[in-house]
This record gives structure tokens, C-alpha cells and sequence, in this order.
């Protein structure tokens, strides 16, 4: 056997072992989540990352790369080769003590940080998250795949960026969105949300979320679909994807977030065959992954034709709040832009800044400009720059979101370059099928699908986002598309 074939072989374990240890924490976060002990939990999690960097860093994978090297490889070995050797030069470069201290750390980080949340009070979980930030420094120092240690955590996320692009993508755009989200509110007919005040059934929310992506093509004989209180998609294995929903925000959040669950998991389900257990087998960057999702979420889930299908069928589940609306104002509604404090729950335009405020404090955060017990205070004062409010409590400002707990920190930044990456892929699906909204109005949805899965899909991992971006649209990120996205839709919802 050549050199390539035993290192596929050798990662095609190593896979498993990521897919166990997805396992265990999909189980932790559906039907753990009122356990008091999870120091089990913690330790088996924690054996799993031993094992899998063991193996990574194993003195026969330093010599088969080598000779994988010299060997004439097809696309797919070559990128094969590339991701291995990264994997393997990370790797070798943290201490097994380091990366289970990491994953332990996280564990109980996640735990205290879900209290804090629960009571508010940012000093229960402030303790272990310096010393997540700590972890965070220490294995960006060790990495030191960039002169500065943020974008060597950036990368770990986002393949081949560094703050430095990222903050040129993100700094025009940044007084741009301030001046937009203005001028629509000065509009004198502007959306009315009251329909949301209302209660909808948890139930109901369920059972038509299910609906909707069953008829989006999820496949329910290669996945499930679970309930949760901070929804997430994960693998299990290739064609093993769950997705997680929850019922407990306010109508229509259920919805959309399924939608975007829907969205990822149909990105893991489409890759083809042929990389299956493979170190190719995921998508390529999180940003490409949360283009795939927050364009299904947004661009087709909250489009006039998405609504027209859909909303006699919601009519008729929920009569007492919605057969008087309407479904124009229905449509209008989903669409209000208004500053608010929830990441997950914001609009389109606003969307952006919620990450920019976290990339602006994460870069200060590692490069120890700010200490961990000044966040809230500079969480708020920052809202109020840049969204023009501030949020009440922690729980609604620094404490909302889970990833920092993690460990993840890096990790925002995607979400915002996937709203860009998908809506300049979107355009160019509309260069090619100009009707294909009209598919929408039919509950018709393989189009759209078929093409993303043939141009995007199926590659998993072998292309980079810089040249996958360039092979479908034909030219690097470019942020035009998202802003004249944003101001069509808007001045139409908005009436300007
Ligand atoms: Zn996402």
C-alpha cells in the first residue's frame, strides 16, 4: 500500500473517533442538560481528544507524509495530503497536558457559564473563562502559525484568513450598516412585529419546522432532529447529521433556526461518497459552512415566495394569531431591522455588527489589552457604539453566547463572513436560474439545493473558501453583494 493510501486509512480512524466523540457531546447537549455531574462526562471527552492527538501525531504519520510527498497524487490525494499535514503540524506542536486540559476545561466552563447565564451574574463564570483564555494564549503560542496570536486562532476556523483580512472586509462595512440600520427606521411605514408578541404553541413550532425541512430535502432516514436549548448541527458519522431545534424564543425564531440547522446539515449530507470517512469528509471552513445555512435561513427562508407556499399552512396552524395578518405584513414582519441584544435572533443588517463587536473584543482579549473581568463592562459600552443600546443584564449582553466557553474564540468572525460569502454565491445562482424564486412559491426547493450540492457540496474539503469562492462565482470575497443585497430587500420591506 502507498504512502497515501496508509495515511487515509490511518485518518479514516482518527475520523471515527472525532464522530465518538461528537457522539458524546450531542448526548450531553440534548439529554444531559439537567444533569448536576459531568465529570464523567468530561474525563470520557477528554480521553477521546488524547487518543485522537496520539494518533494524529504519531511518528508513522510524520514519515508517510514525507513520502506521500514524492508520490504523483490525483486532486483529491493532493488535498488529501494538505489537510493531513496541517492537522499533523498543529498537532505536533501542542502538549497532550495542553489538549486535555482544554477539553476538560470546556466541559466544566460550559457548565458554569450556563449558570451564570440562568442567574445573570458574570463572576460564577468568570474564574474558569480566564483560564480558558489562558488555554486559548498558550496554544496560539505553541501554534504560532502567525506573527500575531489571534489570527493564528482565526485560522484554525477560517483556513488561510488572519485578522488583518478580515478586519479590511469588516471596517467599511462597519459605518455602513450603522447608517443603514438609521435610515430604515427613520421610514414612516415601517413593519409591525406585535404578531410576535403572541403565543405559539411549542409543539406546533415543532412539528412545522419538521415539515418545512422535510420538504427542503432533509433526509430523515440519514439524520434526526432533536430539541434543545441552544441549537447546533453536528456529525455522527458520514450521513449521520443531527440537527437540534429549539421551541422556548419567541415565534418565529424556531423556525428560522431550524432552518439554518437544515442548512449545515444539508452541506454534510451532500458530500460525495468517494470522501466519505475521509479527513476531506466536512466542510471547508466554517464561514463557507455558515453561508450554506444563513442562506437558506435568510435568503430563501425569509423571501416573500418562501411565504407564499408556506403561509396558509401556518394560517392554518395557528388561526387565532395569524388568519387576520395578512401574508405581505406576515412577510414584512419577519423582516423588521431593529437593534436588539441576542446575536442569534438579529436581522440581516443588523446581524454584522453583533460580530464585529465580538471580533473588536476578542483580538483586545488575547492580545491582553483587556482583562477577562472588565468584559462586561466593555461588552456594553461597545453595544451601545455600535448598536446604540444597552443591554439590561449580562445574560442578554456578554454572557448570551456559549462559544467562548469552548474555547472557540475565533470563531465569530465566520458567521459574518458567511452572510457574505452566501449572498455573493446567491447572485451568482440568480445569474444562472433568473426564475428560481418562483420555484419557492411551489414549495419546490431541489433546484437550488441540486446546485449547491454539485458546485459546492460534494467537494467537502478539497477546495480552500478563497478558491471555492473563486471556482462558483468567479472572483474573490467581494462585499458588494451582500450590501446591495441588504439595501434592495430593505428599501422594498421598508418602503423607502
Ligand atoms: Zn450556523
Amino acid at each position: 500500500m502507498n504512502a497515501i493510501k496508509e495515511l487515509r486509512e490511518h485518518f479514516a480512524e482518527i475520523m471515527r473517533l472525532h464522530y465518538i466523540q461528537a457522539l458524546l457531546s450531542w448526548d450531553q447537549e440534548v439529554n444531559m442538560m439537567e444533569y448536576k455531574g459531568l465529570e464523567g462526562r468530561s474525563k470520557q471527552v477528554s480521553l477521546i481528544e488524547k487518543l485522537i492527538h496520539q494518533r494524529v501525531t504519531s511518528e508513522k504519520v510524520g514519515r508517510l507524509i514525507k513520502e506521500a510527498e514524492k508520490l504523483d497524487l490525483n486532486e483529491i490525494e493532493s488535498a488529501m495530503l494538505r489537510e493531513i499535514t496541517r492537522e499533523y503540524n498543529l498537532a505536533i506542536k501542542l502538549p497532550e497536558k495542553l489538549v486535555t486540559e482544554i477539553a476538560e476545561t470546556s466541559i466544566l466552563a460550559a457548565k458554569e457559564w450556563r449558570e451564570a447565564r440562568a442567574k445573570s451574574d458574570f463572576s460564577i463564570f468568570q474564574k474558569l473563562l480566564e483560564k480558558t483564555v489562558e488555554l486559548q494564549k498558550e496554544k496560539a503560542e505553541k501554534l504560532g502559525t502567525h506573527p500575531d496570536l489571534y489570527s493564528t486562532l482565526i485560522d484554525l476556523y477560517e483556513p488561510g484568513a488572519t485578522y488583518d483580512w478580515i478586519a479590511n472586509i469588516f471596517n467599511p462595512i462597519k459605518p455602513k450598516l450603522i447608517d443603514f440600520v438609521k435610515k430604515l427606521n427613520s421610514s414612516s411605514d415601517k413593519p409591525d412585529g406585535s404578531i410576535f408578541k403572541k403565543h405559539y404553541d411549542e409543539d406546533k413550532q415543532f412539528e412545522l419546522s419538521s415539515k418545512i425541512i422535510k420538504k427542503l430535502n432533509f433526509d430523515f432516514g440519514y439524520g434526526r432532529q432533536d430539541k434543545v436549548t441552544h441549537p447546533f448541527t453536528t456529525s455522527l458519522a458520514s450521513m449521520d447529521v443531527r440537527i437540534t431545534t429549539r421551541t422556548t424564543e419567541p415565534f418565529p425564531d424556531c423556525i428560522t433556526s431550524t432552518i439554518h440547522e437544515y442548512g449545515h446539515a444539508i452541506y454534510e449530507m451532500g458530500i460525495k461518497k468517494e470522501l466519505h470517512d475521509t479527513i476531506l469528509c466536512t466542510g471547508t471552513s466554517m464561514g463557507i459552512h455558515e453561508s450554506q445555512s444563513r442562506m437558506w435561513e435568510n435568503i430563501v427562508g425569509r423571501s416573500k415566495e418562501f411565504w407564499m407556499y408556506w403561509y396558509p399552512t401556518f394560517q392554518e396552524y395557528f388561526p387565532e394569531n395569524l388568519k387576520d395578518v395578512p401574508m405581505e405584513e406576515f412577510h414584512r414582519a419577519i423582516n423588521i431591522v431593529q437593534p436588539s441584544f441576542i446575536r442569534v435572533n438579529a436581522d440581516e443588517v443588523t446581524y454584522g455588527l453583533h460580530i464585529i463587536l465580538r471580533f473588536e473584543i476578542e483580538k483586545d482579549l488575547i492580545e491582553g489589552k483587556i482583562q477577562v473581568s472588565e468584559l462586561p463592562e466593555i461588552w456594553n459600552s461597545k453595544f451601545e457604539e455600535l448598536l446604540g443600546i444597552v443591554p439590561p443584564n449580562d445574560a442578554q449582553g456578554v454572557l448570551q453566547d456559549v462559544h467562548w466557553s469552548g474555547g472557540s474564540i475565533g470563531y465569530f468572525p465566520t458567521y459574518f463572513l458567511g452572510n457574505l460569502y452566501g449572498t455573493q454565491i446567491y447572485a451568482k445562482v440568480l445569474e444562472k436560474m433568473p426564475n428560481l424564486p418562483d420555484d419557492y412559491k411551489k414549495g419546490e426547493f431541489s433546484n437550488l439545493l441540486n446546485y449547491l450540492k454539485e458546485e459546492i457540496h460534494q467537494f467537502g474539503s478539497i477546495y480552500r473558501a478563497n478558491d471555492l469562492i473563486k471556482r462558483v462565482t468567479g472572483e474573490d470575497l467581494n462585499t458588494d453583494y451582500f450590501l446591495k443585497y441588504i439595501e434592495e430587500k430593505f428599501k422594498l420591506i421598508y418602503r423607502l
